[in-house]
């Protein structure tokens, strides 16, 4: 991985944050931004700022025990989550937490994103779980979370927002654009008569693909049900229609007595 100074990261999180607020990603202070930038040093977002104007003072540095470094300001009080995360996976070093509305809006509804609908997720994050509700700032939230970021790059926060992690901040980001842009193209779906899931066949096909990207097989997939085998919809829509014929037609006669 290339050399890049801490002045050179702290831009980069100054930029992430900008671009979630121009999404609409968090509203007042919401969200928060961390990367980890050597095995025990971590830059993070203070607490109580707006993430589109953020600047240098803004961005303090701990260790993985959450102490203050460098800095004068209070870290976010969503640091033990992201603490969390960076001990349970060495893999990661950027985590980034955001409240998207679309997203949130299945984590409200308790909707996870773990069915086989979209080969970029599929390819990319597997599928996305939705984990427990937890008090924000408090324990709770990385308790809650924990079991799910040990295999997943990202994850629905019930009643709360999204998480998403990364090798490098870059990739936390893309992973929360995709998340978000997936939940929104599942929700106009589903205001357009429904999401209609990929074949087990298809399925099976992105597997190989994921293998040529050299994604671990550890990793989860989109989950398979009985909605996803492969059966003859013209047949089945041929039997709805017939039963619904049936049962108009003894309607009827019920009338007609
Ligand atoms: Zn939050």
């Amino acid at each position: 991985m290339e050399f890049r100074s801490e002045y050179e990261i702290k831009k980069e999180i100054i930029e992430i944050g900008r671009r979630c607020w121009v999404k609409g990603w968090v509203a007042a202070n919401d969200g928060n931004i961390s990367v980890k930038i050597s095995p025990n040093e971590i830059l993070t977002t203070v607490t109580g700022v707006s993430k589109g104007f953020l600047n240098m003072d803004m961005i303090v540095k701990v260790d993985l025990d959450g102490n203050l470094i460098e800095g004068t300001k209070k870290p976010s009080s969503e640091l033990p989550m992201h603490l969390m995360v960076y001990k349970v996976r060495q893999d990661v070093n950027a985590v980034l937490h955001t409240h998207p509305p679309y997203a949130t809006g299945f984590a409200v509804s308790g909707i996870s994103m773990e069915e086989c609908v979209l080969p970029e997720i599929i390819l990319t994050m597997g599928s996305i779980p939705l984990s427990p509700y937890g008090t924000p700032s408090t324990d709770e939230v990385p308790d809650a979370i924990k079991p799910y970021i040990e295999k997943y790059e990202g994850v629905l926060m019930k009643n709360h927002g999204a998480l998403t992690l990364g090798k490098d901040l870059q990739e936390a980001y893309y992973r929360m654009e995709s998340l978000e842009h997936a939940a929104k193209i599942i929700f106009i779906s589903k205001q357009l008569g429904g999401v209609s899931l990929l074949k087990e066949e298809d399925v099976k096909k992105l597997e190989v693909v994921r293998k040529k990207y050299n994604i671990p097989e550890d990793k989860p997939l989109c989950k398979i049900n009985s909605s996803n085998k492969n059966i003859d919809r013209d047949l089945l829509d041929e039997v709805v229609k017939r039963v619904k014929e049936k049962l108009s037609t003894l309607k009827e006669g019920s009338k007609n007595e």
